[in-house]
């Protein structure tokens, strides 16, 4: 039988099987030695092959597919090995809002840039849309315009209106989604309106994230009745950027390293070289000065490892 893992407490693994049904199942011995670089061979994501024996209540995972992808805790200094948070994930999510709390586009950045280091494609979702001023909608129709044009998508919503929910729906179905984004943006509230029954807790202290904090260090993934999944991380600090050079983030910006090939200098960093194309583009205007100052911001993140605090 074949289903995805959709949580896993370290030894025991839970998998919904094509056809809906969840399972509790265990390894097999011989991949508890094949996980020689990762501290859990399977993850919540993964595709797993499993038998059922008639009579058993407990199936046997006896396969593992091949991953897409994958998104790993960072090292802590005692253990060289990775921790595999998630897998196979189909799309990142920026749950965002110019409401309170509101989120920088310096968090937005970094969101994006991870997610063109993981190869996921990447959404942004400005929420509590009910809460925005008239100079808000404006500022949010100029950003909005700023990550369409460099080839993001975004939505709009309301978990008090519903405005954008069925889009919101529409984007997640059939898709492992990763959902990011501040404690208190309304991702809780976002997720109960388009899944009712997962009736997660809103509000500032018992929210999405924190819950998870302090039940499990293992992510979960909530199946939705739209055939999506959503992963439940314990917070956003497991997405942050990854070993990544200075010299590279510019690859992670699609506008820039579309000017690239057009600059002097082929490691160009597009800080003082001469000859740089991004340069050019910033004074002309074709490159958003935001976006490139939180470039510059996310090159002086003392290599990067400081980044796991987006804030
Ligand atoms: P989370 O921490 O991201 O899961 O955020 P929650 O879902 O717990 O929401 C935080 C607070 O914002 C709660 O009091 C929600 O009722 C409120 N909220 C969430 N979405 C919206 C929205 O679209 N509009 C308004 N006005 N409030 C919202
Ligand atoms: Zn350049």
């Amino acid at each position: 039988m074949r289903g995805v893992v959709i949580k896993s407490t370290g030894s025991s693994y839970f998998v919904m099987s094509d056809n809906g049904q969840k399972m509790e199942c265990r390894l097999k011995g011989k991949f508890k030695i094949q996980g020689i670089s990762s501290t859990n061979p399977v993850s919540v994501g993964d595709y797993v092959q499993y038998d059922m024996i008639v009579g058993d209540i407990i199936g046997v995972i006896t396969d593992i597919e091949k991953r897409k992808n994958y998104i790993v805790r960072k090292s802590t200094n005692l253990s060289k090995r990775q921790h595999i948070i998630a897998c196979n994930i189909d799309q990142a999510i920026c749950i965002a809002t110019l409401a309170f709390p509101r989120t920088s586009t310096g968090f937005i950045d970094r969101f994006l840039v991870t997610a063109e280091q993981y190869h996921i494609p990447a959404f942004i979702v400005f929420n509590k849309i009910d809460l925005y001023p008239p100079d808000l909608i404006e500022s949010l129709d100029e950003l909005i315009e700023i990550y369409n044009r460099i080839g993001y998508k975004c939505l709009i919503t309301s978990a008090i209106t519903n405005q954008g929910i069925n889009e919101f729906n529409d984007l997640l179905k059939g898709k492992i989604n990763l959902l990011v984004g501040h404690s208190g943006v309304g991702k809780s509230a976002v997720i109960n309106k388009i899944e009712p029954s997962l009736n997660l807790k809103t509000g500032e202290i018992s929210s999405y994230h924190l819950k998870g904090q302090h039940t499990t260090t293992f992510a979960e993934m909530h199946p939705l009745s739209n055939g999506g999944f959503i992963i439940d991380t314990p917070g956003i600090k497991e997405f942050g950027m990854i070993h990544i050079k200075p010299e590279e983030i510019g690859g992670y910006f699609p506008e820039m390293r579309a000017l690239l090939p057009q600059c002097k200098f082929h490691n160009c960093t597009h800080i003082h070289e001469p000859g740089c194309a991004v340069l050019t583009a910033l004074k002309e205007n074709r490159i958003n000065a935001s976006r490139y100052e939180n470039y510059v911001n996310m090159l002086s993140d003392e290599g990067i490892e400081k980044s796991k605090d987006w804030e």
